[in-house]
């Protein structure tokens, strides 16, 4: 149970622009919150803060509102899984997850009962004398997290820990920690590079860029209202389309969509799932390039006559093939000039008549 208040949090490395700038967050009790952005936003930086291995240059952190801004790691309530798990490989398993404990001078009878506990919430019961060597990539990360739960941490930190597992393993370890986030209410700030990985595990996502956030939101904000066209970008798949507003109508050379914003130029910020595809009017119309059955849906891959691509999902692929002319019909859109929102909210189901 707790909570962690960052407050206006800025590093400065030697003679460098500024890797986290003037960062504030607060972090519920039990929450999980992912930090998303481009490799070098900062992220990880920020995560190293509240752990206490970077000093920040400006800031402060509070956890359960107790100041911890100058405190080494091991005072720290925090426990923190690395990307690289960095067991140690000539202990077994239970020594790995013993040591901890050990340091703390607990009694031997519980230290076993902990460690057994531990293994059979990260589903490794039984595994106990392993040396690491002997276990999978996905089961190593799984005692890199027991590891830092068996010291009951209030905050648990997570930089990138599944980057290093294939794809099919990294999706269920997800599930298998965030399954375990929520039974034991553990307050986590979990650092991402991956959309995937934030829009199906967090409370709420915090976008980065440059140092700095650029969203604080639950995914499905994040991914239904972008407030800027970074976020649109980076999240999901968006069409970026640049045209000019006059009297109250987006006009692009292939298609007009009413907007009520000033006069001038806008991009338009279209999903594909609401980007409907309609007969074409023989004057306006985008071109089919290619044509890809999912099965559930389809994705038509467009060009329009100033040379953008564009997506549009449909429901039924059957009807659309290469070199076809079709009319846009954009359902929902966001419209930006420059890196400020004029319009609009991205928030769409699929259409019927796909
Ligand atoms: P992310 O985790 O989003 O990839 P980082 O927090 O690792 O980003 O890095 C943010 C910026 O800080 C980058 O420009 C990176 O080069 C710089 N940086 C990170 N760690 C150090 C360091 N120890 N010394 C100097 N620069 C660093």
């Amino acid at each position: 149970m707790a909570t962690l208040s960052i407050h206006a949090v800025s590093k400065i490395f030697a003679g460098d622009t500024a890797a986290v700038d003037a960062v504030s967050l607060e972090i519920a009790d039990g929450e999980l919150v992912c930090l998303l952005g481009p490799s070098g936003s900062g992220k990880s930086t920020l995560l190293r803060m509240v752990g206490g291995f970077e000093q920040p240059t400006a800031g402060s952190i509070a956890i359960d509102g107790q100041d911890v801004t100058r405190l080494p790691p091991e005072q720290r309530p925090t426990g923190m899984v690395f990307q690289s798990h960095a067991l140690w490989s000539h202990m077994n398993v239970f020594n790995n997850l013993a040591f901890g404990l050990k340091l703390r001078r607990r009694p031997k009878g519980e230290i076993r009962d902990r460690v057994e506990a531990v293994l059979d919430l990260v589903g490794l019961k039984g595994y106990d004398r392993r040396m690491t060597h002997e276990l999978s990539g996905g089961q190593q990360q799984r005692v890199a997290l027991a590891r830092s739960l068996i010291l009951e941490p209030k905050i648990l930190l997570l930089d990138e820990p599944f980057a290093s597992l294939d794809q099919h393993l990294r999706e269920r370890l997800r599930e298998e920690v965030r399954d375990i986030q929520l039974r034991l209410k553990i307050t986590t700030l979990f650092v991402t590079h991956g959309q995937d990985e934030a829009l199906s595990m967090a409370d709420r996502i915090v976008v980065m860029r440059n140092g700095r956030t650029e969203q604080t939101d639950r995914p499905e904000v994040v991914y239904r209202n972008p407030l800027t066209p970074f976020v649109a970008g980076f999240i999901g798949t968006m069409n970026f389309i640049e045209g000019r507003v006059e009297t109250g109508r987006f006009r692009h050379a292939d298609f007009a969509v009413d907007l009520p914003v000033a006069d001038g130029p806008v991009t338009l910020a279209v999903r594909p799932e609401a980007l409907d595809l309609v007969p074409a009017d023989g004057v306006r119309q985008a071109t089919v390039n290619r044509v890809t059955d999912f099965g559930t849906h389809g994705l038509v891959d467009l060009s329009l006559s100033d040379g953008t691509r564009i997506k549009s999902l449909v429901r039924r692929p059957e009807p659309f093939h290469p070199g076809q002319g079709v009319g846009l019909k954009p359902r929902a859109f966001a419209a930006f000039r420059d890196t400020v929102k004029l319009y609009g909210a991205i928030d769409a189901e699929p259409a019927d008549q796909h």
